[in-house]
């Protein structure tokens, strides 16, 4: 029987999907990058699930409500709806292990690199973690998907040119995909996987 699981693109969302601008602590601060739109629909065509992850730690820290975060959340959806593109999950953690107060204040396992946003979209979504990806500007991205058995590509948008620059010859695992964004990630990717 064939399985029924999808591999899906999980989306960092500061500095992949959206311009890394520190806290997005009002909705009106959230811009996405003008190639955001086409690679989720890239990914929705491959029949791929699209799934963003995101820390969003403002939050606990106090920095800004968590209806902001639903707002630039619907902000989100809202652009892809507009552009014939929709993403299957928006997975947030607003927490921090030792900022803040409770509820916020938590040492969750959703806070990436924990895997906790992605066995979520396993257990929701069916998503098929070793087939997946995990499209980030961070190496804490990489780790992410590195932790599931999944791959992770930097793209160089965000921080992503500097910590390319300046971290990754540092790091035990280079990223299995070097991108200068998104869009060029996501091709690469449903390229190199196109049966
Ligand atoms: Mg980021
Ligand atoms: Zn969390």
């Amino acid at each position: 029987m064939k399985s029924p699981k999808r591999p899906a693109i999980f989306m960092d969302r500061d500095g992949t999907l959206s311009h890394e601008v520190g806290y997005v602590n009002h909705a009106s601060r959230f811009r996405l990058y003008p190639w955001a739109v086409d690679a989720v629909r890239h990914v929705n065509r491959a029949g791929w699930l699209a799934v963003v992850a995101t820390n969003q730690a403002g939050v606990a820290r106090g920095y800004y409500p968590e209806l902001v975060v639903n707002e630039v959340t619907a902000c989100l959806n809202e652009a892809m709806k507009a552009g014939g593109a929709h993403l299957d999950a928006v997975y947030v953690c607003m927490h921090h292990p030792s900022a803040g107060a409770p509820p916020y204040r938590r040492d969750c396992d959703c806070r990436k690199p924990r895997p906790g946003m992605l066995r979520r979209a396993e257990a929701e979504l069916g998503a098929d973690l070793p087939r997946s990806w995990v499209i980030g500007d961070r190496h804490s991205d990489l780790q992410l998907a590195w932790s599931v058995g999944a791959r992770g590509a930097l793209v160089k948008s965000g921080y992503g040119l500097g910590e390319l620059t300046y971290l990754a010859p540092g790091w035990g695992r280079p990223p299995d995909l070097v991108a200068g964004n998104l869009l060029e990630a996501v091709e690469r990717i449903l390229g190199r996987e196109a049966p």
